[in-house]
């Protein structure tokens, strides 16, 4: 955001307190007096701290907390003390207030949530790499869900408004967006913040593609329309025979699962049936629900045929971020599948929005709900002290964050629930930590099963334990669910570090006869022979897996070991990546190929990355590879969302210079139906005679009638290889088309 000198006009004042007056207007039923007062303290508050700011937009900076809380308020259900913090939420970070002054006049509540969000911000400090700042995040989320659930709200605005950033940070806010706050809003149950974030990441990543679909999804709206009706209209009588209040609804799916379905199954926009799912929502009491939603699913599949498969029972057994719905699909008029979601007022509104909803009518139940039980592995998570690096605790904690479930039982039946994939030693830890690392054999059913056994839905499992017995580093490919991992994961390191000690002892023995110096030369050793960290290098030496004869290789100067220089152990990918280039590359290439921030490339040490081969044309950032220099990536590259997410810091701007003469290679991948050797032909003429590239290699592989064919072409730019896929797919015999990574 930037700082002017010029505070905001009247009229840009009275603007934003229509604005306000229109939002506090809106809350249903309205506030009371005491709400009403703190909420209006704050937003007068907000007003005078952000009125000397503007975003980058040009607006009042203001703007932003008060669409902030409005999104807190009309799209997840927060209450009054999260609007208030919501409208001051930006406020310590961005301005003179300090937090002991919220303190003084909202309360330690509100003072502490602001100060939540406040360190999550600490995601812009370019500082600290992102992992530790998702540890941030749910630390927060433990002390206090709304702290996450405001900063989504926060981040839901911020993507709204992305345009008028700049496209590198842009990249890095969508990758950061999908790494983390869209696993979280799934797993709190925000599904329709979710679906945008989704829709907002891929319009930032592929811009035409989500522009295709979404014309096409307008396009066919009156179709979706008419089919909707002709549908209800058969059931229409019986549902009113109900005798309750009931709605209709068609809801498209999210344009970027569209994109996915067309780009995995391989089909086009026409061919998805499931384009949309009909919902049909009942009014019922509490106790009634359960059986007014299997009335309804009755009274469907006594006009429709149902396919069994696809019957989903959430209403008994709830997904653990809450959401409770019957699916099933049918075949619907003209034969269609159609998915239906049955539900009630309640059970939509907590599949709106999520978290918040589903506190408001859990009501004063102390029963330990789903998800306490989440919060709590969560906690257990964070808690464990085996001070695990921040990347490996993110990638445990997002098999948290699991999609599709299972249900298994405690030999007294209590139900667990596990991400698809756990095994049976994941139960083990998931009872208590010590069955866990105790586990000498699991029944499943009343029969013994590998510890590695894939848990299904019903499952009923018992362990045995034995004193004796301990974790060892092959049980991590044993378990999906990151309290097991980070349990196993700690028992291991403990026992590395005890046997380490006598590698330590024998590694310091020998530079004592060496004459040289333990501390000084250690760190150095480690790298020397490879490893990561003291503990690993001396754990190896303990099992005799380190040939400490190399030490004699090393020159001796004073009480230091010395590499001698040029004898580079490791082959840099960064140099084989460039000479291959030049090979190819005309001999006059002489212009700089790309701009990195702005200034010729060739001021930096960078290279092109192996995983994308981006080309001239390419939508493409730069990266600070540790230890391999600067790297250039295409946008859509498959380790870029990664690499965004997690090292946000090190990203820098980069973009192709005008005239270049460079040959860059290009992998493509032909598929298509055999008519004999002419295909081949086909393509080899097109190639080389119409479009007059070089071909660098050509395999195709066969097999009844059906071929794939790769091809490897040098050419200048993206243009051009965007014009060789059109001409190649104009030949009779080829179906499709690709550029391909490798
Ligand atoms: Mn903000």
């Amino acid at each position: 955001m930037g700082k002017s000198k010029f505070p905001m006009t009247a009229e840009e004042v009275k603007i934003i307190k229509d604005d306000y007056h229109n939002f506090i207007d809106s809350i249903n039923p309205p506030l009371n007096e005491e709400d009403s007062k703190m909420i209006d303290e704050a937003f007068t508050l907000a007003v005078e701290a952000h009125k000397f700011q503007r975003r980058k937009s040009g607006e009042p900076y203001i703007h932003h907390p008060l669409e902030v809380t409005r999104i807190c308020y009309h799209e997840i259900g927060l209450g009054p003390t999260s609007l208030t913090c919501a409208l001051l939420h930006d406020i310590v970070e961005d301005t003179e207030v300090k937090l002991d002054e919220l303190k003084y006049r909202f309360g330690t509540k509100v003072a502490k949530i602001v100060d939540g969000l406040t360190k999550l911000d600490g995601s812009y400090n370019v500082q600290s790499p992102q992992a530790e700042n998702y540890k941030k995040v749910l630390s927060t989320l433990v002390y206090d869900v709304r702290v996450v659930l405001i900063k989504m709200a926060d981040r839901l605005h911020n993507l709204r408004t992305i345009g008028s950033m700049p496209r590198h940070k842009q990249l890095r806010i969508a990758a950061e967006t999908s790494y983390i706050y869209v696993p979280l809003a799934h797993r709190l149950g925000l599904y329709n913040i979710k679906k945008e974030f989704e829709d907002i990441i891929f319009k930032i990543s592929e811009e035409k593609k989500y522009n295709e679909i979404r014309d096409k999804l307008q396009e066919s709206q009156e179709q979706r329309d008419s089919y909707i009706s002709e549908f209800i209209s058969p059931l229409k009588e019986k549902l009113l025979e109900l005798g309750v209040p009931y709605r209709v609804l068609g809801r498209p799916k999210s344009i970027s699962s569209i994109y996915n379905k067309i780009k995995n199954k391989n089909v086009t926009f026409d061919e998805i049936y499931d384009l949309f799912a009909v919902r049909i929502i009942v009014d019922v009491p509490r106790d009634k629900e359960k059986s007014f939603c299997w009335q309804v699913y009755s009274l469907i599949t006594d006009v429709y045929t149902p396919i069994p498969e696809r019957l989903k029972d959430w209403v008994t057994n709830p997904k653990s971020n809450g959401y409770e719905s019957l699916h099933t699909t049918i075949i619907g008029p003209q034969g269609k599948f159609v998915e239906i979601q049955i539900r009630t007022e309640r059970m939509d509104e907590i599949a709106e929005k999520g978290f918040a909803a589903h506190w408001k009518y859990k009501g004063n139940e102390t029963r330990m709900d789903v998800y306490d039980r989440w919060l709590d592995n969560i906690r257990e998570l964070l808690d464990d002290d085996s001070s695990t690096d921040a990347l490996e605790f993110i990638s445990d904690f997002k098999t948290n964050l699991f999609k599709e479930e299972i249900y298994a039982f405690t030999p007294k039946g209590d139900m667990r629930i596990f991400p698809k994939g756990a095994t049976a030693l994941d139960f083990a830890f998931d009872i208590h930590s010590d069955v866990g690392y105790h586990a000498v054999a699991i029944k499943v059913n009343n029969k013994l099963v590998p510890m590695g056994y894939k848990l299904s839905n019903g499952d009923k499992v018992s362990v045995m334990t034995g004193k004796n017995q301990k974790p060892n580093e092959n049980w991590l490919k044993l378990v999906v669910t990151g309290k097991a991992k980070s349990k196993i994961r700690s028992a291991v390191k403990e026992e590395k570090r005890k046997h380490g000690e006598f590698g330590k002892e024998t590694l310091a023995r020998k530079l004592k006869n060496m004459k040289v110096d333990f501390d000084l030369n250690v760190d150095m050793l480690v790298k020397f022979f490879n490893f990561k960290s003291r503990p690993d290098l001396f754990y190896a030496i303990s099992n005799e897996r380190v040939d400490l004869s190399k030490l004699k290789t090393l020159k001796i100067v004073g009480r230091k070991l010395v590499k001698e220089v040029k004898q580079k152990p490791v082959i840099d990918n960064s140099l084989k990546d460039k000479n291959r280039r030049e090979d190819n590359a005309d001999e006059q290439n002489i212009n700089p190929i790309v701009y990195i921030n702005g200034e010729p490339g060739e001021k930096y040490d960078y290279s092109f990355a192996n995983c994308c081969n981006p080309i001239q044309g390419d939508d493409i950032f730069g990266f600070i590879a540790s230890g391999s220099g600067l790297k250039i990536h295409r946008s859509n590259c498959p380790n870029a969302m990664h690499l965004l997410a997690n090292y946000g810091y090190r990203v820098v701007k980069a973009e192709w210079g005008s005239n270049s003469n460079a040959n860059f290679v290009v992998d493509l991948l032909i598929i298509g139906v055999d008519s004999g050797q002419g295909v081949i032909k086909g393509i080899v003429d097109k190639l080389s005679d119409d479009i007059g590239v070089n071909i660098r290699t050509f395999s195709i592989n066969g097999d009844e009638g059906y071929y794939e064919g790769k091809i490897s072409i040098f050419v200048k730019n993206n243009n051009q290889i965007n014009l060789i896929i059109r001409k190649l797919k104009e030949i009779d015999g080829i179906n499709s088309v690709e550029r391909i990574e490798k």
